[in-house]
């Protein structure tokens, strides 16, 4: 493999250069969903409160929002950087930060009202790690410091943000919005056609929760993805996050707007949501990536055997994630693990080092590496990240 400024630009036999005995190259994985402060939370919620025996998704979030509350630019970056090193070290190239506390707790702003979202960004930085940092739109609910008065003032935000991190190439900003818990439709239009028109990635939480889907049938008549098609949310752009609850109807339309499903399985099962619709997703051909999101677990090989393992067991049967004409999962799981194929030229030199002489891969053919490391290893095979930022 040839590289030159940060990209690799020939793949072939060697002739000269450096070996490296007992190792294979993967691409570096894309951790699509992160909350990196939730990082926090790791073994401290694994118990329930006994004054409140039905543990739930919503009582969780009430310890989240303990720790969201006490956050500062100094504490934020901390954690963020233990937990971006961290996904570097289970061979995680690049990470997109859904990044919703903004202001001070009492939801005033900082002095420069993108403190927060810098300090993330900085905390990137020094892990050195690349980043999709999204700043989150939030209109009632949660806590003051989450919530912005108006989307105009959001939106202002954001173009600020742009600004600043234009001449930090491993930082690039999108947008989103938490979901439509969170964030009226009037916002959703704004917030879908300033993605639209500025040509940058927008994501969202959606049907993560029945409670969710409930309330906004109650709301809107319809259900989230129903929602987020009817007000021009959905495009080739768009993310959303869980599609745990998405119906056919959602389905057909992710799939008719070009949109991506992000699953986030070990969070997804830590926190009782249920199933990805990983089959209705795969026959529709809709995208799909992965995101650690809550960082229960960082290790991007288990969430995709999750992805597998599920739809097995809803489905009875094996190797079910197969597509057209395949007859293994692990091409499928390994391309929305690392948004591409495998290592071409022109893609970014973003690289994990595999350690072929771990126990977990101790006699197996060189033909089956690939499924052996979705289906029997994880993060602990990863020897060494090789996260190359661009000069251009
Ligand atoms: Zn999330």
């Amino acid at each position: 493999m040839t590289i030159e400024d940060g990209r690799i630009v020939e793949v072939g036999p060697a002739t000269d250069g450096e070996l490296l005995p007992d190792r294979a190259l993967a691409p570096g994985f894309v951790n699509d969903h992160s909350h990196a402060f939730q990082r926090g939370l790791r073994g401290a919620v694994e118990r329930m409160d006994p004054s409140r025996p039905h543990d739930d998704f919503w009582t969780w979030r009430e310890r989240m929002y303990a720790l969201a509350d006490s956050l500062t630019p100094d504490s934020i970056r901390e954690v963020s950087r233990r937990c971006y090193e961290e996904m570097l070290s289970a061979g995680y190239t690049s990470v997109t930060e859904f990044h919703y506390v903004h202001h001070r707790p009492d939801g005033t702003p900082y002095r420069d009202p993108n403190a927060l979202a810098k300090a993330v960004a900085l905390a990137a930085e020094d892990a050195g790690i690349r980043l999709l940092m999204l700043p989150v739109a939030y209109a009632r609910g949660g806590l003051p410091r989450f919530r912005d008065t108006s989307v105009r003032e959001f939106l202002r935000r954001v173009d600020n943000l742009r600004e600043w991190s234009a001449g930090r190439p491993p930082i690039q900003v999108g947008v989103a919005a938490h979901s439509v818990r969170a964030v009226p439709r009037g916002w959703l239009e704004e917030i879908g056609g300033y993605a639209r028109r500025e040509e940058v990635p927008l994501h969202i939480h959606a049907d993560e929760q029945r409670r969710e889907t409930e309330e906004c049938l109650s709301e809107h008549g319809v259900r989230p993805v129903e929602l987020l098609a009817q007000t021009g949310f959905l495009g080739p752009n768009t993310t959303v996050v869980h599609a745990t609850h998405a119906d056919a109807r959602e389905l057909d339309l992710l799939a008719e707007h070009g949109a991506t499903v992000c699953a986030c399985p070990t969070t997804e099962g830590n926190l009782g949501d249920g199933f990805l619709p990983a089959e209705g997703i795969l026959v529709r051909g809709i995208r799909l990536s992965v995101g650690s999101d809550s960082h229960v677990r960082i290790d991007p090989f288990e969430e995709l055997r999750e992805i597998e393992t599920n739809a097995r067991r809803l489905s009875g049967r094996r190797n079910v994630l197969l597509v057209e004409g395949g007859v293994s999962p692990t091409p499928y799981l390994l391309r929305a693990g690392w948004g591409r194929a495998g290592i071409e030229p022109g893609d970014p030199a973003d690289l994990v080092e595999i350690g072929l002489s771990h126990p977990a891969l101790a006699d197996v053919e060189a033909e089956n590496l690939p499924s052996a490391l979705v289906f029997g290893s994880g993060s602990v095979v990863v020897v060494g990240t090789w996260a190359e930022m661009l000069k251009c």
